[in-house]
């Protein structure tokens, strides 16, 4: 093969389209690949001006370009390659990339034009920038939404700080109120207290056993308000942070069996409190006081909430870690439904009919277990029983 034919059969088989024109912008040859590009057939534009390639304002400026280059020398394209666009025969643009020579050739100037189609590079390229962009509105998207539920958790954390500190006066309010009421009921119920026993010891002349019997109903009812005013007033301590448990060592059967002894006074008619110790220790460091209370507080719920003539186990165990102190009657129970309040204050279970109570007691003793650093457990069903729990570590 000689050199010319090596040369057309390269410029023929080139990817890229070439083009050559004369120094008035007319084509002289075009190889397929520029052929395809264009979407013309070699006939359809040899002869004719290159600008028939180029979309406006190119289109009608490109003669202008020629000779002011042949005037100036100053080349925008020649020797440089540019990014521009083509117009096909049906009228569309494409993008590629342009690099022209300039040739001498037998005493002629041609300039020759290398067509590299970008079409892909510049359809991927717009992809990524939608893409960007897509991602980008995403982002700003989801940023506003986060910002509008940060203000929005801003603005519900404020209303709830509002509504509690509300409640918190409330609730000081209502202590104070309490508290103040408590003591002011206080000396009245002595004075009560006091007559009725004045009544009590001048009636004994009479000999009318009516009087006794309603002095009796009067001094129960001042025994049961004292009780209630107490665990108003122990709630308000409790509320105020006044009680400090003062921990000291106690000979817990002894003490439980006070308590017992105590109960059994006040328990129905045959209603037997049975208790009993497990374990060789016996001394437990605690607040006598407070323990005292929160068991007082539980027999009297198992009294309060059992039958006559039933058994009320009351246990203690010392273990070489824990004390348990536990108490468990056959009473009506507490139903499970109504289990998840049983501590909150003022609750009473529906199946406590005409039980008197006010619902303070577990409450305080909660409260008091925790100030001595234990925990309260129960177990109980409806009519099948309850079972309370006090677990103190040693
Ligand atoms: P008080 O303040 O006079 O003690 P109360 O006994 O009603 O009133 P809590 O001791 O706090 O209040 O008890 C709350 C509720 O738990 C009771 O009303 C009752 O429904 C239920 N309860 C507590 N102990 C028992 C028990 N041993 N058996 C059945 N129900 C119980
Ligand atoms: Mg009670």
């Amino acid at each position: 093969m000689n050199d010319s034919a090596l040369l057309t059969a390269i410029i023929e088989n080139a990817i890229d389209g070439i083009i050559t024109i004369d120094d008035k912008g007319i084509i002289e040859s075009i190889n397929p690949s520029g052929c395809r590009l264009f979407g013309y057939q070699q006939r359809e534009v040899i002869g004719e001006n290159i600008s028939m390639l180029m979309p406006e304002p190119d289109r009608s400026q490109h003669d202008q370009y020629i000779s002011r280059y042949q005037e100036t020398r100053d080349p925008h394209i020649i020797g440089k390659g540019r990014e521009v666009k083509g117009k096909k025969k049906n009228g569309s643009l494409f993008p590629f990339r342009l690099a022209v020579s300039e040739v001498q050739y037998e005493g002629r100037i041609i300039y020759n034009g290398f067509i590299h189609d970008l079409t892909r590079e510049k359809n991927a390229e717009d992809q990524l920038i939608e893409y960007t962009n897509k991602l980008e509105q995403l982002v700003e998207d989801r940023t506003e939404r986060l910002q509008s539920l940060v203000s929005e958790l801003q603005k519900a954390k404020e209303e709830v700080s509002v509504s509690l500190e509300k409640e918190k006066e409330l609730n000081q309010l209502k202590s104070r109120f309490v508290s103040m009421a408590s003591h002011e009921f206080r000396t009245p119920l002595s004075s009560i207290q006091l007559s009725v026993s004045l009544i009590d010891k001048y009636s004994i002349e009479y000999h009318n056993p009516n009087i006794g019997k309603h002095v009796n109903k009067i001094k129960i009812a001042i025994g049961n308000l004292t009780t209630i005013l107490n665990d108003f007033l122990s709630l308000e301590r409790l509320e105020t942070g006044i009680i400090e448990p003062q921990f000291g060592p106690i000979h817990l059967v002894k003490f439980a069996e006070e308590i017992a002894e105590e109960m059994q006074m006040v328990a129905k008619q045959n209603q037997n409190i049975i208790y009993q110790h497990t374990g060789i220790n016996s001394m437990f460091n605690t607040d006598a006081g407070l323990l005292k209370n929160s068991i007082i507080n539980l027999i009297s719920n198992a009294i309060k909430y059992s039958g006559e003539n039933t058994f009320i186990e009351f246990n203690t165990e010392i273990t070489d870690e824990q004390c348990f102190i536990t108490i468990s009657d056959n009473g009506i129970g507490i139903p499970l439904s109504e289990q998840k309040h049983l501590f909150q204050a003022f609750f009473r279970a529906h199946n406590t009919g005409n039980i008197p109570g006010t619902g303070l007691g577990l409450n305080i003793v909660d409260r008091y277990v925790k100030l001595l650093n234990g925990e309260v457990e129960f177990e109980s069903a409806e009519n099948k029983g309850t079972k309370f729990i006090l677990i103190f570590k040693l």
